[in-house]
């Protein structure tokens, strides 16, 4: 091993275990999970699909595909009807995979507005998609929750092919049957991203987008604490966009890490790790609010809160190993996105989870050093990984 790379991974490792991560988008996949990213299967190429390859000697490789797609199918309880694709790379790919396979070019695509919590693949300016196709928006209310009425009202104003719901930087839960129903009103493909909530969809405790949904992308690194990838499920074909649209071979040690991550994610371990995540996510919001913060919508129903905080919160906490996201709050304001996942499943409790909301507000009110430093290490002691 190069030493002087050894030396970085080792780093790295000794970073991630001493420093408080409440970056929402992030998790710490298990052993079981990274182990097949370093295996064999790296050297494998299998463009096409199981079964019908541009590459002989697949027959494994075949049946550890079909074997993340069928692991996927039950965890999510999916019908037949649901045609899996594990092989987008990521999930922003996987969006752009799905769309181009299903749309033609210069359909109507309509998204969250990126400032109030949509994702930038979901045709973002400077995104392909936004080149591709004719994206417009629609907004949070001024309560910060999805307004119904108004989604309807841009519906019938923007006439889009596609409705595109799931997001980036939202704490409730969606009313996919609500959605639905304004989709089917306005003749309009309903498409779901659940990147950020796959793992807390997987143990039931946000709702399922499946029963009312065309089409779900999802990332696997996110709350469902698989590898980097992506996955798009869909009641019509769309492999052409991913190959030969997109991709060509398949990263078959993810696709592996991938089965191993929808496994693990039936057990019942997983669905404790997520009701912990949401417990904390929660309590954390309460602590906010208690303290006088102004937590957007309030609260939350996953594992992530908003708070508003002055500009530049995010450098002041990095600097003392508290890594959370920037984002804009819906008032105009400056704030942060803290997620729970990675506290989750570091097996730490409610008390760890006290002491970390009462260090970012002591870096919020000016306080570093020694006496933070102190409580990210009694926090970090706790971590078992
Ligand atoms: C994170 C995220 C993505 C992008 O996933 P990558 O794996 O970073 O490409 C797409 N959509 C949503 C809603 C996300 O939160």
């Amino acid at each position: 091993m190069d030493p002087v790379l050894q030396q970085l991974l080792d780093a790295e490792h000794q970073k991630q275990v001493s420093t408080i991560n409440l970056i929402a988008s992030e998790n710490f996949a298990t052993e079981t999970t990274l182990r097949p990213l370093s295996s064999c299967l790296s050297n494998k190429y299998a463009e096409g699909e199981p079964g019908d390859r541009c590459y002989p000697g697949v027959e494994i490789i075949d049946k550890i595909e079909l074997l993340a797609m069928q692991r996927l199918k039950q965890l999510y309880n999916l019908s037949d009807e649901w045609i899996i694709n594990v092989q987008p790379l990521s999930g922003a790919p996987a969006n752009l995979e799905l769309l181009t396979a299903l749309f033609p070019l210069q359909s109507k695509v309509m998204m969250l507005t990126h400032d109030h919590g949509g994702h930038m693949s979901h045709g973002d300016a400077g995104s392909l998609i936004s080149k591709l196709f004719k994206v417009s928006q629609y907004y949070l209310g001024s309560n910060a929750l999805l307004d119904y009425e108004h989604i309807k009202q841009r519906l019938s104003e923007e006439k889009p092919d596609v409705l595109i719901a799931g997001f980036s930087c939202y704490p409730r839960d969606i009313d996919y049957k609500t959605l639905k129903q304004l989709c089917t009103e306005a003749n309009c493909h309903f498409h779901v991203d659940m990147a950020h909530i796959a793992g807390l969809v997987a143990a039931k405790l946000m709702s399922s987008p499946f029963i009312y949904a065309d089409s779900v992308t999802t990332t696997t690194h996110k709350t469902l604490r698989g590898p980097r990838g992506g996955v798009i499920f869909s009641k019509t074909k769309c492999h052409s966009g991913v190959f030969p649209g997109v991709q060509a071979g398949p990263h078959m040690a993810t696709v592996a890490s991938v089965a191993q991550a929808a496994f693990e994610a039936q057990q019942d371990s997983f669905k404790s790790y997520c009701a912990k995540t949401i417990q904390f996510s929660k309590l954390s919001g309460e602590w906010f609010v208690k303290n006088g913060f102004n937590v957007q919508t309030g609260g939350t129903d996953s594992h992530m809160i908003l708070v508003e905080t002055v500009i530049g919160a995010e450098e002041l906490l990095g600097a003392e190993g508290i890594y959370v996201n920037g984002v804009h709050m819906v008032n105009g304001k400056h704030g942060v996105r803290m997620g729970w996942a990675c506290m989750a499943s570091f097996g730490v409790g409610e008390a760890e989870v006290m002491l970390v909301c009462e260090a970012v507000k002591r870096v919020l009110n000016g306080e570093r050093g020694q006496e933070i430093q102190k409580i990210v290490q009694e926090v970090t002691k706790k971590f078992k990984y």
